[in-house]
């Protein structure tokens, strides 16, 4: 009821149309970036925006992060599609920020740059071992089993190995975990990439263990992703009673969040409702709290192999500085031995040339959307005409819809400037030339661009094979193939 309320109000306030007509590259076609869209067109009747991704395919971590057992968030493609094919908006596919444009040469083209490419990269432990063979990051894994063609070929070993380690209690860690766990009949009828359908059906592991730094109470994921796993048909579930015991602390955190309050339940009813042995072949899911990795060990099998994790158990203590719960190392160490490690502790934001970055939180330093000149100094100075929003903009966290006000926060400060005048217009003499002159510079680069109806052959190409295996859609997973077929 509030959240109707809440997108009434975010619509009215866009129904001040201007009649300025800016130049807007939005770069990156994931959620934050097809917000970003709408909102501009909405708010700016003569608004000419352009979004350009790196894949040719658009949609961002719609496309390549929702698990494939999710296909009702990835409804909100359709509504994307209908953003795109507004007539003062173009999808440009496979245009590079950084390697096919630099950031100065898209500034120099348009008033408005908007920068939406989100994370494309992984926090790391810092630990010893953690280059070994067998350990991933959540998001390649999650990339290979949705077909992202810059991971089709990580080929994960789960022949091999019965045992899988996910470090982290985010709803990655879930969804990296429910894809290992899950039947593979079940998951045939899904989007899945192919490979990782074919890999999954051999796949030996049979133990999945979600081990996290702190406790139950603290847990980040969410409680109906948590019900999500937990309802997989014929499933044993491990955690440990003890682990579920309440500090005052935690009873104080409990008593006032709802949401926790639900996890901690969720989790108490899978222990103590739970068969106390697995059945011969059973698949088995561990949840493991207060245990933080220390390192990686190599198998003396198999060289350059990780054959486990050793982790030290910890305490929560409140830091003083922040007042957060943090988990603090008692000196007692086990080990937990498993051919797999999927390290799901965060996704990260990665640096073009001549942005300012913040490389301790892995965002773009901006006041409400406007990038800020230097992550160092005082802060003040902003980069006019540059915009951030998404993952980019607040860091790795957040559903699809929390995106929706980010847009609307970074829309309204951009809206704000060319009201001001702070930025041109196209009735300004010294407007920029958009498309038509980003058209012309990829054209001299010899770029290839893959306009929307390159990515409407694609997606109809997908689901022709998808149609014949009875799923939703067979992903393109190549680029060669993503190219063919979109040029065709
Ligand atoms: P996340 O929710 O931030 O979880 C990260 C996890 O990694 C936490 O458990 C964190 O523990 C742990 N971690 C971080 N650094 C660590 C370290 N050095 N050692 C050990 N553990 C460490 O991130 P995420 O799972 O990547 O999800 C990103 C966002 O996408 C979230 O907002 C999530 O809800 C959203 N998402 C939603 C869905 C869905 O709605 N179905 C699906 C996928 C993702 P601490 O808490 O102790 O830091």
């Amino acid at each position: 009821m509030a959240f109707t309320r809440m997108l009434r109000c975010l619509s009215r306030s866009f129904t001040t149309v201007s009649s300025i007509s800016p130049r807007v590259c939005i770069v990156g076609s994931g959620p934050a970036g097809f917000y970003t869209a709408d909102k501009i067109l909405k708010a700016h009747e003569g608004a000419q925006v352009d979004i350009i991704d790196r894949l040719p395919t658009p949609f961002g971590l719609v496309r390549s992060g929702v698990a494939p057992d999710h296909p009702e968030t990835k409804t909100v493609t359709n509504q994307f599609s209908r953003i795109v094919q507004n007539g003062r908006c173009s999808f440009l596919g496979n245009v590079s920020l950084g390697s096919s444009i630099s950031l100065s040469e898209l500034r120099g083209l348009y008033d408005v740059v908007v920068l939406c490419y989100g994370a494309e990269s992984d926090r790391a432990l810092g630990i010893p071992g953690e280059a070994l063979a067998g350990i991933y990051s959540a998001r390649e894994f999650v990339w290979w089993y949705n077909g992202h063609p810059d991971c089709r070929n990580l080929a994960p070993d789960l022949k091999n190995t019965d045992t899988a380690v996910v470090v982290g209690q985010g709803n990655v860690a879930l969804d990296v975990a429910r894809v290992l766990l899950r039947s593979t009949s079940e998951l045939a009828k899904t989007d899945i990439a192919s490979h990782a359908l074919a890999a999954l059906e051999e796949s030996s592991i049979r133990k999945v263990y979600v081990v996290g730094r702190r406790g139950p109470v603290q847990a980040s994921f969410t409680a109906k992703e948590l019900r999500e796993i937990l309802g997989i048909k014929n499933l044993y579930i491990h955690i440990e009673e003890a682990d579920l015991h309440k500090t005052p602390a935690d009873e104080e955190v409990l008593k006032n969040n709802r949401i926790n309050r639900r996890i901690h339940e969720l989790l108490s009813k899978a222990a103590t409702s739970a068969a106390p042995f697995p059945t011969l072949g059973q698949r088995e899911l561990h949840f493991v709290f207060f245990r933080k990795p220390e390192r990686f060990s190599e198998s003396d099998a198999r060289p350059g192999h990780v054959a486990g994790v050793n982790f030290e158990r910890t305490i929560i203590r409140e830091d003083v500085g922040s007042g957060k719960q943090v988990a603090v190392g008692t000196g007692q160490f086990d080990d937990l031995e498993c051919g797999l490690i999927l390290k799901s502790i965060g996704y990260k934001s990665v640096c073009v040339e001549g942005l300012p970055f913040d490389p301790r939180n892995g965002i773009v330093p901006n006041i409400r959307g406007r990038v800020l000149s230097d992550s160092t100094g005082d802060l003040t100075e902003v980069e006019k005409g540059l915009y951030v929003c998404g993952w980019l903009k607040r860091g790795p966290t957040g559903i699809i819809a929390t995106n929706l006000y980010c847009a609307e926060e970074t829309v309204a400060s951009i809206s704000e400037d060319i009201k001001k005048g702070i930025l041109p217009s196209t009735s300004d003499p010294s407007s920029k030339p958009g498309r038509e002159g980003l058209l012309q510079l990829l054209d001299s680069k010899n770029s290839t661009v893959i306009p929307f109806e390159g990515w409407q052959k694609i997606d109809a190409e997908e689901k022709r094979r998808g149609c014949l295996k009875n799923k939703p859609r067979e992903k393109l997973t190549s680029w060669q193939e993503l190219f063919e077929v979109a040029r065709k």
